[in-house]
């Protein structure tokens, strides 16, 4: 299996705490302990077992790492790629995606995936999800998640089981973008000292806003961008924008 580790110094922390993350609190004691983070790239979710044990909490993706459309322009992929193409066009990029993720049926990126996430709620993990998926699709988002089997609102570590932003196990950073500031603020109102957060994603700007806000082990899983060659037509997703003009 091969495993990348990327291991963070407290100097090189703190240097993107002040650089890059406005919203993050910064520390302004010097007893005070930096959080810890560390990086691995993960070829499977199988790999995540190795950092599972008592008390840790673990937070997953939803887009393209539990899983992923159907459809093409309900794919998260589409979206990416049509920002990049058009960067001046997002709010229409955003009304086309919405519309397609409301009626998109999905299926998890690994068939395996939604076994695993039972057989960790089974022994008693904390588990949960963390989008950056906007409220406005909040319904389709929690029909997708049931539709690959899976519920996270069993385990997500929540005083009250339902507020703003969080449905059903499923914390939508949306307005409280980016993730680690969204999750700092959700984890301070529930209460819960995990003794270690595990983040899987397929963005490394994600693991890095968490692990830079909270400390954690954030596992990078481009499964989906890894066999895109394969499975992803770039002329298609361009000619369903244009039909959509
Ligand atoms: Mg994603």
């Amino acid at each position: 299996m091969k495993m990348k580790h990327i291991s963070y110094s407290l100097w090189t922390a703190a240097f993107l705490l002040f650089s890059s993350c406005a919203t993050t609190k910064i520390h302004d004691s010097a007893q005070q302990a930096r959080p810890s983070f560390e990086m691995h790239e993960i070829e499977s979710m199988v790999d995540v077992e190795k950092w599972i044990a008592p008390g840790v909490l673990v937070i997953f993706d939803l887009d393209n790492t539990l899983f992923e459309s159907k459809d093409t322009i309900a794919h998260a992929n589409w979206f990416h790629d049509m920002l990049k193409r058009h960067p001046d066009e997002e709010k229409k990029i955003l009304r086309m995606a919405w519309d397609a993720i409301n009626v998109a049926d999905y299926e998890p990126v690994e068939e395996i995936t939604p076994n695993l996430i039972r057989s960790w709620q089974d022994r008693g993990i904390a588990v949960m999800a963390l989008t950056s998926r906007d409220l406005v699709i909040q319904e389709a988002t929690l029909r997708q998640v049931r539709q690959v089997g899976v519920d996270f609102s069993k385990t997500s570590p929540a005083r009250k089981r339902e507020s703003k932003y969080l449905h059903q196990g499923i914390l939508f950073a949306s307005s409280n973008y980016p993730k680690g500031y969204a999750l700092q603020k959700y984890l301070a109102e529930s209460h819960f000292q995990p003794t270690r957060i595990i983040l899987i994603d397929d963005l490394k700007k994600n693991l890095k806003s968490v692990g830079e806000a909270m400390g954690a082990v954030g596992l990078y899983y481009p499964l989906v961008d890894n066999k895109r060659h394969l499975e992803w037509d770039e002329a298609n997703a361009e000619q369903l924008w244009l039909e959509g003009n």
